[in-house]
C-alpha cells in the first residue's frame, strides 16, 4: 500500500527574467505563502530570481 505525501504542495519555479519554468519543488502548503529562490536559469546563463507558481497537483 503506498502512502500518500499529504500536505505537500508541488510548485514550479520560474524564472522572473524570462518567464522559463525551470525547477520544481514541494512546499508546505500551509505555513508557506510565496517563495522566491536564486536558480541557475539555463535560459539566461545565469543566477535569476525564481518565484514560486502554485499549479501542479
Ligand atoms: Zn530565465
Amino acid at each position: 500500500m503506498a502512502k500518500k505525501k499529504w500536505g505537500r504542495l508541488v510548485v514550479a519555479m520560474q524564472c522572473k527574467e524570462c518567464g522559463k519554468t525551470n525547477y520544481h519543488t514541494t512546499l508546505n502548503k500551509t505555513n508557506t505563502p510565496k517563495l522566491e529562490l536564486k536558480k541557475y536559469c539555463n535560459k539566461d546563463k545565469k543566477k535569476t530570481a525564481h518565484a514560486s507558481k502554485e499549479k501542479l497537483k
